[in-house]
């Protein structure tokens, strides 16, 4: 190969990385080029060479790819939360689809005739939940907005295409009461200044909106003046601010003061309601996660006499999704606090039929069924990025549960636990993928085991 650093060189993009980087070839030599689309024909500039690969910067579109679109959002390819604006809707849904069936093939070793992803009908706008950081440009003006990639430069954006149109509405309105009271953004390198983040909520059922102001200070300066403000927005349930002097990179902590409203906001998924404070963990996607649960209860096919554990489930969305058409529901979930919401979700709902373990689910799970109390019918998996602990995984196989749900959010775990359960007794009858992060590399996806 002889491209060297800096050097200029014609390239196909043949695919796309899981991380949304375009893949181009030259003499077998593999380049990874941000900003590329599938099926461009491009200039790039090589900027960093290793021995089997390298990096190249998109200098020049030569020839486009048929599914390249223009980015809809001006700061798509500086900020850091969209990876694939520029790829047409249905080529992000085939690309999400490659990356599912690829990984179950490859690193899972085995077959499934996996469908189209289930996508969106309207991709724009599909975020609940947003954390503004607050800063001040070089002229000196209040922006707030996200974070260049991989850096805390925030770039100036109030109305970012993911959420709601109310967000921009919010945070000029606070961007006013700060100017007009002199209160000054955080500033991280000094630790100075007072307005740090600015968190949203929206429940898309009902409408309820939840402001929370994150402060480097004891007290929110002219908080009337900023409820005041605030009041006027359509849907305002819940003002509050949350105390954070620390230098870190957490944003919110557990000294939230209510100054207007309940200090929740209330949403609806299905039939069941949820309560949902600043901290509560909370899908982000809800239109998604209603077709998404949809389907986990579909592939659980309970009668209503089935005993089912919800492993990983955060504040038992799952679990309360499932209790009505089960005998009983026992969810475990590590952080206490989701445990906390999840057992108030259940009484808010008069569900009396489930149960909630603060616990690690290769912890609990072991330990229950050691005990001998307990059996399952079905159990589901909804566990973060790096899959189900092998003790959590061979408990599941010696329980022998008819059926699986797993739940996963990660194509590569999904499929090395899918192996390690085919090995012990199971077998794969269905994936189906399911876009929750438009415009983004999430992949996400329900797949069921069934008992051999
Ligand atoms: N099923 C829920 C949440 C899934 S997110 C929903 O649909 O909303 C994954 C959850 O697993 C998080 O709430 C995280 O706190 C929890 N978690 C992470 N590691 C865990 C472990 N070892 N045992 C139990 N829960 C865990």
């Amino acid at each position: 190969m002889d491209i060297n650093k800096n050097d200029c060189f014609t390239v196909h993009i043949t695919d796309m990385r899981k991380d949304g980087d375009g893949i181009g070839k030259t003499d077998g030599y593999t380049w990874f080029v941000k900003d590329a689309v599938k099926g461009d024909f491009i200039e790039a500039k090589a900027t960093k060479l290793k021995s089997s690969y390298g990096y190249a910067r998109l200098m020049k579109i030569i020839d486009p790819s048929p599914e390249r679109v223009e980015c809809a959002c001006p700061v798509a390819t500086r900020c850091g939360g969209c990876q694939l604006q520029a790829l047409s809707y249905r080529g992000q849904l085939e690309f999400k689809h490659d990356q599912i069936v690829s990984a179950i093939e490859r690193i899972g070793g085995l077959d499934a005739d996996i469908p189209p992803l289930i996508g969106m009908e309207d991709p724009w706008r599909y975020r609940n939940k947003a954390q503004f950081p607050v800063g001040t440009d070089k002229d000196g003006r209040i922006v707030t907005g996200f974070y260049a990639k991989r850096t805390h430069d925030i770039i100036d954006n109030d109305d970012c295409l993911l959420g709601p149109e109310e967000n921009s509405d919010i945070l000029n309105t606070i961007k006013l009461y700060m100017y007009d009271n002199s209160i000054q953004p955080y500033d991280e390198r000094n630790h100075s200044g007072i307005i740090r983040h600015i968190l949203i909520r929206k429940a898309f059922f009902t409408g309820q909106i939840m402001v929370c102001i994150v402060i480097n200070s004891r007290h929110l300066p002219h908080s009337d003046d900023l409820v005041k403000r605030l009041d006027k927005i359509d849907g305002m349930s819940s003002i509050s601010y949350c105390v954070n002097m620390k230098d870190t990179n957490v944003i919110l902590t557990d000294q939230i003061t209510d100054i207007y409203g309940p200090g929740y906001i209330i949403d609806r998924i299905g039939d069941v309601e949820y309560r949902i404070s600043a901290q509560s963990f909370y899908q982000v996607n809800p239109v998604q996660t209603k077709k998404l649960y949809e389907t986990v209860l579909e592939f659980a096919s309970l009668t209503g006499e089935e005993t089912v554990w919800d492993l990983y489930c955060g504040i038992g969305t799952i679990s309360l999704f499932l209790a009505k058409r089960a005998k009983e529901v026992y969810g475990v979930e590590i952080v206490p606090r989701a445990v906390r919401d999840a057992t108030e979700n259940a009484a808010l709902n008069n569900i009396t039929n489930v149960h909630f373990f603060a616990g690690k689910a290769e912890e609990v799970l072991p330990e229950e069924f050691k005990n001998g109390g307990t059996h399952a019918d079905v159990i589901v998996v909804d566990p973060p990025r790096k899959g189900c602990d092998e003790r959590c995984l061979d408990t599941i196989a010696a329980m022998a549960p008819k059926r699986v749900v797993y739940v996963s959010c990660d194509p590569a775990t999904l499929a090395r636990d899918l192996r390690y359960l085919c090995d012990r007794g199971y077998i794969l009858d269905k994936v189906q993928g399911f876009d929750m992060f438009p415009f983004t590399c999430h992949t996400e996806s329900v797949s069921l085991l069934i008992k051999a």
